[in-house]
Formats: C-alpha cells, sequence, structure tokens
C-alpha cells in the first residue's frame, strides 16, 4: 500500500511547476489526481500521463480559480473519480511585479484574485465535502515574499500574507472535523515564474539564500506531502518555509 492509495487530490496550477511536481509526487504516493490549469491544456495533459504511468487516475480541468463557478464544475468533475477529495492544493499563483506607484488596480486586482481568491474558493468547494467525509488535507501554497514581503512586489505579497491569515482561521474552524489546513512557503523555485525575473533581481535573490542555490519544484512537493500525509493529523494552522534558509 503506498501512502495515499484509494485518495483523491486536486492540485490547482498543476501543468507546470511546482504544481506539476506536486501532482507527479502525489500520483507517486497513489494518489488519484485531478490536474488543474488555466490555458495550457497540453502541458496539463502531459503531466496527467505521467501520472497515469505511475499507476492512478488522472484527469485534466480547465478553471479559473478566481472563479466561484470554475470552481463549482471542477469540484463535480472530481468528485466524479471517487465521491471524495481528500487532499486540496491551492498553487495556482501569478504575479504582476511592478513597484507600488506603478502597479495598477487591475494589475493588483488580478494577482489578488488568483492567489488570495483561489485559496477561498478553493476551501469555500471543499470544506462541506471534508467535513462530511471527517477528513481531509488541505495545503495553500503561500510565499516567503508573503511573510517578509519584498520590494516591487507589493501585490503578490499582499496576496500571499493573505493566504496565512486564511490558513490559520480555516486550520481553527475545521479542527475539530479531521480537517487540516495548512500553508506552504517557497523561497525562490525555479521555475517559468522565476525564469521570467530580471537577471539582476535573480542574482540579488540568491545572494539572500544560505544554500546559494534555487529551490527544485520537488523540494516544495516533499513538504507538501509531508503535510498531506495522514500522519501528520496533529499538524494545523502552520506555514512550513521551504527556502534554502532565506527567512532565517
Ligand atoms: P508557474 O510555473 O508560473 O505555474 C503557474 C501555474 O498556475 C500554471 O499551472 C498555470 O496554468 C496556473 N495558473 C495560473 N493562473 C491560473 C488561474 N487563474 N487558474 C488556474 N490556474 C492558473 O508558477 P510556479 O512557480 O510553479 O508557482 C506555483 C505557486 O507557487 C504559485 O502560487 C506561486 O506564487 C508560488 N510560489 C512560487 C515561487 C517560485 O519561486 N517559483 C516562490 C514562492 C511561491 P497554465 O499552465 O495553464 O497557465
Amino acid at each position: 500500500m503506498k501512502k495515499f492509495s484509494g485518495q483523491t487530490a486536486l492540485v490547482t496550477g498543476a501543468s507546470r511547476g511546482i504544481g506539476r511536481a506536486i501532482a507527479l509526487a502525489l500520483a507517486a504516493e497513489g494518489a488519484n489526481v485531478v490536474i488543474n490549469y488555466a490555458g495550457r491544456a497540453e502541458a496539463a495533459e502531459a503531466t496527467a500521463e505521467e501520472c497515469r504511468a505511475l499507476g492512478v487516475e488522472a484527469i485534466c480541468v480547465q478553471a479559473d480559480v478566481s472563479k466561484e463557478e470554475d470552481w463549482a464544475r471542477m469540484t463535480e468533475e472530481a468528485k466524479a473519480l471517487s465521491g471524495r477529495i481528500d487532499i486540496l492544493v491551492n498553487n495556482a499563483g501569478i504575479t504582476r511585479d511592478d513597484l507600488l506607484f506603478r502597479i495598477s488596480e487591475e494589475d493588483f486586482d488580478a494577482v489578488v484574485k488568483t492567489n488570495l481568491y483561489g485559496c477561498f474558493h478553493g476551501l469555500k468547494s471543499v470544506y462541506r465535502l471534508m467535513m462530511k467525509q471527517k477528513y481531509g488535507r488541505i495545503i495553500n501554497i503561500s510565499s516567503v515574499v508573503g511573510l517578509h514581503g519584498n520590494a516591487g512586489q507589493a501585490n503578490y505579497a499582499a496576496a500571499k500574507a493573505g493566504i496565512v491569515g486564511l490558513t490559520k482561521s480555516m486550520a481553527k474552524e475545521l479542527a475539530s472535523r479531521g480537517v487540516t489546513v495548512n500553508a506552504v512557503a517557497p523561497g525562490f523555485v525555479a521555475t517559468d515564474m522565476t525564469d521570467a525575473m530580471p537577471e539582476a533581481a535573480k542574482e540579488a535573490a540568491l545572494a539572500g539564500i544560505p544554500m546559494k542555490s534555487l529551490g527544485k519544484p520537488e523540494d516544495i512537493a516533499g513538504a507538501v506531502l509531508f503535510l498531506a500525509d495522514p500522519a501528520s493529523r496533529y499538524i494545523t494552522g502552520q506555514v512550513l518555509s521551504v527556502d534554502g534558509g532565506m527567512s532565517i
């Protein structure tokens, strides 16, 4: 028996980067996975194929996590797999980096809608089912930037800090129901998101990492699997930093 055999996991933003690594790691431990994505259907299908090759069921669901109606459709499709959603990983996220005076309301809105409302809608879409199951593991992906701030990322930092408050509050609301809610705060991880950063910003980020290297998506997946483990039943409302020592 693998750790997550018979369980169903929904991972948002799983077509690429950290979400893809999380979906693959969960599948490798026996979970059936729902691979959410925004627009890159081919990348999502490639992740799903890799998961199926590990012997589990995997479906792709296009849904904009910032939209409540998309979540309603997605959770119905997820429930069609086994009637259960055991693990929810709210991972989908975007950046629209700039100094505050250049951040438009539209860019602030877009970042908060995807990163923070994405988690809010995700939580609202699964909590009743998880309460009924008397079991659930919810893991929200925050960021080192949500804990410490970062010049040029006020919108992103606000959204990621909001995720921390949401995580702790929901942990308290669901603690007596067998449902844990935790967050993972990655540092700088090599994905398309960090690839898009200007070279100078990348160098500055590296200089602040005691381990002197970017993280790999698999590093974050390892922390998510730890929190998703049935054995982690007594851990809730925590923020686990996975950042090569950046936040020490
Ligand atoms: P990424 O490589 O840019 O991938 C983003 C993923 O999110 C893609 O699967 C994308 O789908 C999906 N997505 C974007 N907007 C969406 C929406 N509205 N609805 C549904 N899916 C959406 O990002 P990443 O670096 O893996 O980051 C994953 C998470 O970790 C994010 O929450 C990010 O903020 C957080 N994080 C990342 C780092 C880092 O250094 N990379 C550090 C701290 C925190 P498509 O492929 O279809 O576009």
